[in-house]
């Protein structure tokens, strides 16, 4: 079955069943339901497959016309709840919109095969019931052991003597004498449950006001409720969604939250357990073996009331979702790059939309996309316009660069030195946000100007000194940096040309002679228990000065840092990518917002020598919306999203003449005269990553027309040489 033409799974099942397999070529394929065999959609099954038996999913009713013969017969059904209706259609759905097999898509609902074995059981003891205690000698020991099982809860061995002081002997005693029984039971991470009940902090008026709209939607049971929570950074919008939080697990759902950048969030986890008072189980790429199926069967059972995690989190089998929370909905970690290329904020609107509950999207700098939705009235919105405590924003000044003079190698222009110094002076902590890893970018032979690049991508190696490796930053090829020049053999020639974090951070400890400093970029920090360790050490003001990629933009409260120095922010405004501009206004708002939290009014610096481009200006003028709107303006002009549709097709292979062969019978079948355009190929700008050359072709049309249909026919007209590869990006974030 092609991808693209999925049916939704139906409720009647008969005879035969269409069973789907969690592999990325496949789609649904019809057995025969043996006599006297119950399906429903969503459960598992085995099934052959070839000469293999494998795990798949009922689907609904088989609808080929496959001659009885052929058909195999599904050889059993396992003993687990099935996967819920709501994400079979979210998975469906999914393949659909990003022309994908739906196998691959179900393959990440099913990513724990652990989870699907036969629950391992224990031994546990309970009390007999109605047992007759007349003419057993009852020792001190058994008294207490009968005691602690008095509730009737079972409990292991190794539980009761822990709990009673006993040995195993007297238990064993205990069911010999037919006073406690031995049952089976299957073992769970006895975890407690997030207490909706306890007490929040008071909420100022226009977090109330938030507030309550949100628990009426829940109340309501508003299906298809999004609601864009856009409050300024430091407004509350967390207190506010754990409000809504609380209201959904009052009514006994289910809640999802997603946020980005999971493996540093310790602060969020911190604030959910003092909320609720346990912690909820987390889902990212960090959770893995035993923990990692216990949390699917706890989110499959029900006994997970809330989950936090990444993207992936979107295909948890949840049985009763009540709520989905999308925290920091601009962010594009949101959108996977590979597999199945899909952004997790709109398919949690789709998930949503099958479970019938509301979804939050809370931000601070909301996507074009969640705005544009909000005016055509398909997005609520709910504003909270004040940061808590009163503290005021930041104030935001450019620097312009053009006007500084600075030694040559050298990238804190004197106006920002002299903030930091000041900042210091007055006891104060200061940030300089810089988003590139690593020491330089660019390694140079000053000999002859060879420059030192990746043998598998057109990219230069990034050096990076604390690991004293040069490093490509798209395959993660990695070498010592070498003695001579390949090329001219001359020795130490070599220059690091331009700022990474590690080499700023060196240029801080000379500026700022017995500043302490600390580094925060994902290279220095390997781990999430590193990066609490960081974090509380900023907090407590054991640093003077941090300097960070955007790992520092996000979400962390620094109670004494007043100033942000930001070093380039031209940065992200390179590369002619459709969102550069707003995505830098994102991060740049974002990490000037780390400013001024607690007490003392922050403010923040951008070098830059483009003081007059849109983003530095509406930084400057603090006018977020007005920068919306004239971003708006612009890419309704040129039919771009969320004015209109893209698409991304990306060829690549090994052979750069088979993927310019293909390119050329693509070129030639493409779609020509109707409302979808395409456009290319041209060489991607990274033309070779991984060694596979690159082309892309894009693929444009107006806004509510459905794209897939035509790119399917497109492609299908075109046979492709093995080695070449196609990638479909529906509404692609990068171009690259
Ligand atoms: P946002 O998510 O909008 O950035 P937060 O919810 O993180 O805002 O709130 C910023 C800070 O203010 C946090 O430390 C939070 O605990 C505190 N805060 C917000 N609202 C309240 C409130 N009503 N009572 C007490 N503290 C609050
Ligand atoms: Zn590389």
């Amino acid at each position: 079955m092609k991808p693209g033409l999925v049916r939704t799974p139906s409720r009647i099942v008969s005879d035969r069943a269409a069973v789907l397999i969690p592999l990325p070529v496949a789609g649904a394929y019809d057995y025969r339901v043996p006599e006297g065999m119950e399906l429903a959609p969503g459960q598992f099954v085995r099934v052959p497959l070839g000469v293999r038996e494998v795990t798949g999913v009922v689907w609904g009713a088989a609808e080929g016309d496959i001659d009885e013969t052929k058909l195999r017969d599904i050889a059993g059904v396992l003993e687990i709840p099935p996967l819920p209706a709501d994400l079979l259609r979210t998975v469906a759905w999914t393949a659909s919109y990003t022309m994908t097999p739906p196998g691959a898509v179900l393959r990440m609902a099913m990513s724990v095969p652990e989870a699907l074995d036969p629950p391992r059981v224990e031994t546990a003891y309970v009390v007999a019931p109605a047992a007759a205690s007349d003419g057993v000698r009852m020792t001190d020991a058994r008294k207490r052991v009968l005691d602690f099982l008095a509730d009737g809860r079972a409990r292991k061995a190794a539980e009761i003597a822990r709990a009673t002081g006993t040995g195993a002997g007297v238990v064993r005693g205990l069911v010999g004498r037919g006073l406690v029984r031995a049952v089976s039971v299957e073992p769970a991470m006895d975890v407690p449950r997030p207490d909706w009940r306890r007490r929040g902090p008071s909420l100022t008026p226009s977090q109330e006001s938030a507030a309550t709209r949100l628990r009426g939607q829940i109340a309501a049971n508003a299906e298809d409720k999004v609601t864009l929570l856009d409050g300024i950074t430091g407004s509350g919008k967390t207190e506010v969604y754990f409000e809504a939080i609380a209201a959904a697990l009052a009514r006994g759902r289910q809640v999802l939250v997603l946020l980005p950048e999971i493996a540093l969030t310790v602060d969020w986890l911190r604030r959910f357990e003092n909320r609720f008072g346990a912690p909820p189980f987390h889902w990212h790429s960090d959770v893995t073996g035993a923990r990692r199926r216990e949390t699917w069967r706890a989110v499959s059972t029900g006994r997970a009331r809330v989950v936090v995690g990444a993207r992936s989190a979107l295909f948890l089998p949840f049985s009763d979702l009540g709520l989905i929370v999308v925290d920091e909905e601009h962010d594009g970690s949101f959108k996977q790059e590979d597999g199945v290329i899909y952004n997790a904020r709109d398919i949690a609107v789709v998930r949503a939309h099958h479970a019938a509950c509301p979804v939050v999207l809370a931000s601070a700098t909301p996507t074009l996309e969640t705005v544009v939705n909000v005016e055509r009235g398909r997005y609520e919105r709910i504003v909270l316009p004040e940061r808590f405590g009163g503290s005021a924003m930041p104030r935001i000044a450019a620097i312009d660069m053009r006007r500084e003079s600075l030694p040559s190698q050298t990238w804190l222009s004197p106006s920002l030195r002299d903030a930091v110094t000041r900042t210091l002076g007055a006891g104060e902590q200061a940030l300089l946000f810089l988003n590139r890893r690593g020491y330089a970018p660019l390694t140079l032979c000053r000999a002859c100007g060879h420059r030192i690049e990746c043998p598998n991508c057109s990219a230069w190696l990034v050096d990076h000194r604390l690991a004293r490796k040069l490093q490509c930053h798209h395959c993660g090829f990695a070498a010592r940096p070498p003695g001579a020049c390949p090329k001219c053999e001359a020795d130490d020639a070599f220059v690091a040309c331009g700022p990474g974090v590690e080499r700023l951070s060196e240029e801080a400890d000379e500026a700022f002679p017995g500043a302490r400093t600390a580094l925060m970029s994902s290279d220095a920090l390997r781990s999430a228990a590193a990066a609490e360790e960081l974090i509380g050490g900023i907090r407590r003001h054991d640093y003077d000065i941090v300097i960070g990629t955007q790992l520092v933009a996000k979400g962390h409260n620094f109670p004494d840092l007043t100033l942000v120095g930001v070093v380039d922010a031209d940065l992200g405004l390179d590369g002619g990518d459709l969102r550069a501009a707003e995505r830098s206004f994102q991060v740049l708002h974002q990490v000037a917002g780390r400013a001024g939290r607690g007490s003392r009014p922050g403010r923040a610096l951008i070098q830059t020598y483009n003081p007059d481009h849109p983003v530095m200006a509406a930084l400057v003028a603090g006018d977020r919306d007005g920068f919306l709107a004239s971003e708006s303006r612009a890419r309704e002009a040129h039919g771009m999203p969320p004015f209109g549709r893209l698409a991304g097709i990306v060829v690549s292979g090994r052979s750069e003449a088979a993927v310019d062969t293909a390119c050329r019978a693509l070129g030639r079948a493409a779609p020509r005269g109707g409302e979808i355009r395409v456009l290319g190929p041209a060489p991607a700008p990274l033309a070779l990553i991984r060694g596979r050359h690159r082309r892309r072709f894009l693929v444009k049309a107006p806004q509510g027309v459905r794209i897939q249909p035509t790119i399917e026919r497109w492609l299908r007209q075109v046979p492709m040489r093995r080695g070449v590869r196609i990638h479909v990006d529906i509404d692609p974030y990068t171009f690259l």
